[in-house]
């Protein structure tokens, strides 16, 4: 594929893997390595950070849909396409984090860290209950990268990635457990100069882990149980009581870089107070709702539960 400054190539296509190894990583969440020799080609220059990768989850009882075309070469579009395709083998498409990357000598291979979560009753979670049943070996579609297609031309956010901290030397991280392997991720890479706080709400204290950075960034860790605080609340107070001395501390240049992912009504919320109470620049913010209550889909347009057939169907 060829790429010019005016017009740099789509950098994502489908790549076929397959589960290589399960952990349980903590209550609530599922580690699953995943190989493939289509994976020499997937990649970033640098580190990944936050970078997001889409599954192709086959649906239930339903073999694995094909997806891009030769060697999976996908096109802008793409995935706006795919949502027009109305059959009951399409499968389903949800976004994950590259939780770590690594060369093997049995070739390359990705980590992907699963929030295993529960569903109103009547109700489908194709990608947790996937993860929930995978077994050593069963076949799946990731949509990302493909190194050589990315050029200096490229933009970040095309590849997948979001984390633009612009040389910020103060960062303010905070989410919720589908947010823990973007946040660990970006903090393993942050260099020693920057400092600042990250929040983790996760379900339970269990799901604490270890994250190791050079960075000077303060990480507390925010547990709903066994207090049944309701979602977001810890994050929320943990954030008024800390953010508006590091924005006066920072003032006036604002060198506060903040990136924020969890359900989409929690990042509502956070984003106002940040914004509009601690005055922090939106232009140099990242606020990202991951998944949206009672909708089905990753992010902010999900299906209401009730009126995607496919999703009740994976169920049963
Ligand atoms: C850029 C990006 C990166 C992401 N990275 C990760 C990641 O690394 N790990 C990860 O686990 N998730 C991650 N997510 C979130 C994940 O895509 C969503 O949680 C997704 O909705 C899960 O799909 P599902 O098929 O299990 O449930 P869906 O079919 O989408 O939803 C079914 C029902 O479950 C609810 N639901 C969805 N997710 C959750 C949850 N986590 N907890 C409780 N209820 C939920 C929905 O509101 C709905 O009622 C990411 C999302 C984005 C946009």
């Amino acid at each position: 594929m060829t790429a010019n400054a005016d017009s740099p190539a789509y950098p994502l296509r489908a790549f076929d893997v397959e589960v290589r190894r399960i952990k349980d990583v903590g209550p609530h969440f599922r580690r699953i390595t995943f190989c493939g020799d289509a994976l020499d080609r997937f990649g970033v220059p640098g580190p990944t950070r936050d970078l997001r990768i889409k599954l192709l989850i086959p649906a239930a009882g339903q073999p694995l849909a094909r997806l891009g075309g030769p060697n999976g070469q996908l096109s802008r579009g793409w995935y706006q396409d795919w949502l027009k395709t109305e059959h009951s083998g399409r499968g389903f498409i949800r976004s994950y984090t590259v939780g770590a990357i690594r060369a093997t000598a049995k070739g390359r291979e990705i980590d992907v860290d699963f929030v295993i979560h529960r569903v109103p009753e009547g109700h489908g979670a194709p990608a947790s209950e996937w993860a929930a049943a995978a077994e050593i070996g069963t076949a799946v579609i990731i949509i990302g990268p493909e190194a050589s297609s990315i050029t200096s031309a490229t933009r970040l956010s095309e590849t997948g990635i979001r984390w633009e901290p612009q040389g910020a030397s103060q960062v303010l991280l905070a989410g919720d457990e589908t947010a823990v392997p973007a946040i660990s991720s970006i903090l393993e890479t942050l260099p020693a100069n920057v400092g600042g706080h990250a929040f983790l709400e996760v379900p339970d204290p269990e799901d604490f882990r270890t994250i190791s950075t050079e960075s000077s960034v303060r990480v507390t860790w925010l547990a709903r149980q066994p207090t049944h605080s309701p979602r977001g609340a810890l994050l929320d107070a943990a954030i008024r009581r800390t953010v508006p001395k590091t924005v006066s501390s920072a003032a006036p240049g604002r060198d506060i870089y903040a990136w924020v992912a969890a359900e989409a009504a929690t990042v509502k919320v956070l984003r106002r107070f940040l914004v509009h109470e601690a005055g922090l620049d939106p232009k140099r913010s990242e606020f990202r709702g991951y998944w949206s209550r009672g909708k089905a889909g990753s992010g902010i347009n999900g299906e209401p539960l009730g009126q995607e057939p496919q999703v009740r169907q994976s169920n049963r």
